[in-house]
């Protein structure tokens, strides 16, 4: 077996693991529900127990939250703590969008074993958030007075 045969089947592997009935969701949402300049993103996130939570960013210039937030926030009003995976999704056709560094910290610290889905050169990716943030600060490790 070649090497070139074994890069394929990882690639192929890849891409099965990628939860696309999440990203339609997205992409449902962003098309539907995304207004104007208050909501330009959709993110949608797989529960532990199977479900789809969807949400909207709200644009703020004082820093409103991305989708991804917000998301946190829905899930949490369903009951949802816990997130398998999530994506988000541009309005306008702009496909998956990866989330910006203040998510990727959020992200982290909420749900470590999180697997975040990123467009690539070879189609979208499902890679674990410890991945999107590298040599990262862990909130809960800093605590002193915590015990
Ligand atoms: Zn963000």
């Amino acid at each position: 077996m070649s090497d070139r045969t074994d890069v394929d089947e990882e690639q192929q592997a890849r891409r099965d693991d990628v939860d696309h009935e999440l990203i339609e969701a997205a992409a449902e949402v962003a098309r539907t529900r995304c207004r104007g300049d208050n909501h330009t993103m959709a993110a949608a996130a797989r529960t532990r127990d199977g479900r789809i939570v969807t949400a909207l960013n709200v644009y703020h210039f004082t820093g409103g939250p991305c989708a991804e937030l917000t998301l946190i926030g829905t899930a949490a009003t369903q009951g949802a703590y816990d997130l398998r995976t999530i994506v988000a999704v541009g309005d306008r056709d702009r496909g998956v969008v990866p989330p910006c560094g203040r998510c990727r910290q959020v992200l982290l610290d909420y749900f470590p074993t999180l697997r975040v889905i990123v467009g690539t050169p070879d189609g979208p990716r499902a890679v674990p958030v410890t991945d999107l943030l590298p040599a990262s600060y862990v909130w809960a490790d800093h605590q002193l007075d915590a015990e």
